[in-house]
């Protein structure tokens, strides 16, 4: 189905950062499938756990035991706040299971009736009905309603706002029973939190018990050059979704919780491949090779390299470029809200330079490489962008 407006462009090969398309042309590619690949292609540790999984075990269903699974568990929980994890496909189905542990919890542990979880304006979550309904963005939204109850939007970064909903629906039947957010929101235009927001959102949920969820699906596993956004903030959530980068771009998710707010019983919960043996396996290699080959080390250095090549190129175009914000691999560039150049028009000359890259939104310009990606590759991008942009901007406000 037409569910994709997509670059003129068919992709057949890839190895490290470098993808091939059916002509044969080289890119670099600074997309990463949407920040999934954290390995690039054809990483030898993923070639040969997909090789293993497939000639031992590939899917059993959760009926069983499943080692790897359990393995990739107890990675996660050691390297993590969490003691307890679900296995999913998807980012969207992590938070769907996140809402889900959520409503259950504020039923039976804060016995509030109508429960209402708190997501942020600008926000990314999914596209099932549960998780566009908690993407507070309209775009999304339009022509799905009815969408699902018990959803209020506050602003990002703006704890008055909290203050005052946490305030306002604790009436009767009504209150606030989690706030769902992202560390650092990626679709959203890649804005990071700010730290005495969050610290401030913890020391609420603390205080009344409501339940802090951190929508880790993009930032997380390594990308923000801490293995979980929440490291960059100083606080801990409750209960967290991982998904994009965990498999290195096979589909998996995850939803992890701290033990006590652990309430689901057999059968409440369930997914017929999350967790199975293929994909548990792969992204245990992942998440080992990360560590092993250290490259939460790589993505600090590559992507300060990177921030300080883009305010350099923002330097020579202050009439287009507003702003250079991420952090670690996750990196965004806005241009002027006022301006006619879209970050669209940007991501289309880079593709015909050589370059892949893909906007957040309509002004930001997203920079997500694998995080295996050298200090040359980020030469080259950064020469690649600075001609794209330089042709862009011969004829002001060019389209
Ligand atoms: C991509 C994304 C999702 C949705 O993940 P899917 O695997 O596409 O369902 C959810 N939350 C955030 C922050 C994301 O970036």
């Amino acid at each position: 189905m037409s569910t994709y407006g997509r670059y003129q462009l068919a992709l057949e090969r890839g190895q490290g950062c470098r993808v091939w398309d059916t002509q044969g042309k080289e890119y670099l590619d600074f997309v990463a499938g949407i920040a999934t690949c954290t390995l690039g292609h054809s990483h030898p540790a993923m070639v040969e756990a997909v090789t293993r999984q497939i000639q031992k075990l590939h899917h059993v269903s959760n009926l069983y035991y499943i080692p790897e699974q359990g393995e990739l568990a107890k990675w996660l929980v050691k390297h993590s706040c969490a003691d307890r994890v679900f296995f999913c496909n998807s980012g969207a189905e992590a938070n769907e299971a996140a809402i889900k542990l959520a409503r259950k919890y504020a039923h039976t542990v804060l016995k509030i009736d109508h429960p209402i979880i708190l997501t942020a304006q600008s926000s990314f979550h999914g596209r099932t009905l549960a998780t566009v309904t908690a993407t507070a963005q309209p775009k999304y939204q339009k022509y799905f309603d009815p969408l699902v109850p018990g959803f209020q939007y506050v602003p990002y970064n703006d704890i008055s706002a909290v203050e005052a909903a946490i305030g306002e629906l604790d009436e009767g039947d009504y209150g606030v029973g989690a706030i769902l957010i992202e560390p650092l929101q990626g679709e959203g235009g890649v804005r990071p939190g700010d730290v005495s927001y969050f610290r401030k959102l913890r020391q609420i949920c603390s205080e009344t018990g409501v339940l802090l969820i951190f929508d880790e699906v993009q930032v997380g596993m390594g990308r923000s050059g801490k293995l979980w956004g929440y490291e960059h903030l100083g606080v801990e959530p409750d209960i967290f979704t991982s998904a994009k980068g965990l498999g290195g771009g096979i589909p998996i998710g995850a939803m992890l919780a701290k033990r006590f707010c652990d309430v689901f019983q057999p059968g409440e919960h369930a997914s017929t491949f999350g967790g199975n043996p293929f994909a548990t396996g792969v992204a245990l290699a992942v998440c080992e090779t990360i560590e092993k080959e250290n490259i939460l080390a790589n993505v600090e250095a590559r992507g300060e390299q990177l921030r300080a090549g883009l305010k350099l190129i923002a330097a020579k175009y202050p009439q287009y470029i507003r702003d250079i914000r991420g952090w670690g691999l996750i990196n965004g560039m806005e241009l002027h809200e006022n301006i006619e150049l879209t970050a669209s028009d940007i991501v289309n000359a880079a593709i015909k330079a050589g370059l892949l890259l893909v906007p957040a939104g309509v002004k930001v310009v997203r920079f997500v490489p694998p995080l295996i990606v050298t200090e040359a590759e980020i030469n080259l991008a950064l020469e690649i962008l600075d001609s794209v942009l330089a042709t862009l901007t011969q004829v002001p406000n060019t389209h």
